[in-house]
C-alpha cells in the first residue's frame, strides 16, 4: 500500500533498524521504545489490523508466531509480551497489522 508507513519501511523507502527479514514478514526496533527490547514484527501483505486477519491469510500471523521465539532468543529475552492494537480505541496509530514484541524488563500490568 502506497501511503503505509510500514510498508515503506518494508520496501526501504523509510529506513528502519531490521532485526528480522523473510519472505514473509519483517521485523524492526521500535522508534519509541516501551521496554528495553521493543520490537514491531509485521507480515509483508498488507492487512490493516488483526480485524482483516481471516482464513485465507491467517498463516501469515501463524509464521510470525513461529519467528517470534527466534527474534526474542536473538534478542536476548526469554521472557515478553505479544500484543497487537487492533483499532484506534485500542491503541492503534499504524494502521498495518503488527505485533509488539516487548520485554528486557518486568512489564506492568495493562488495561
Ligand atoms: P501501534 O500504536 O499502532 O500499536 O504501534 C505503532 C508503533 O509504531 C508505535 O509503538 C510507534 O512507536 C512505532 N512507530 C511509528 N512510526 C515508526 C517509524 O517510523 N519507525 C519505527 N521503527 N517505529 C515506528
Ligand atoms: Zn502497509
Amino acid at each position: 500500500m502506497s501511503d503505509c508507513l510500514f510498508c515503506k519501511i518494508i520496501s526501504g523507502d523509510i529506513p528502519s533498524d531490521k532485526v528480522y527479514e523473510d519472505e514473509l514478514c519483517y521485523a524492526f526496533k521500535d522508534i519509541a521504545p516501551m521496554a528495553p527490547v521493543h520490537i514491531l514484527v509485521i507480515p509483508k501483505l498488507h492487512l490493516t489490523s488483526v480485524a482483516e486477519v481471516n482464513a485465507d491469510n491467517c498463516s501469515v500471523v501463524g509464521h510470525i508466531f513461529s519467528v517470534i521465539p527466534k527474534i526474542a532468543k536473538e534478542q536476548g529475552i526469554e521472557e515478553y509480551r505479544v500484543v497487537s492494537n487492533c483499532g484506534e480505541t485500542a491503541g492503534q496509530s499504524v494502521f498495518h497489522l503488527h505485533f509488539h514484541v516487548l520485554g528486557g524488563k518486568t512489564l506492568g500490568q495493562f488495561n
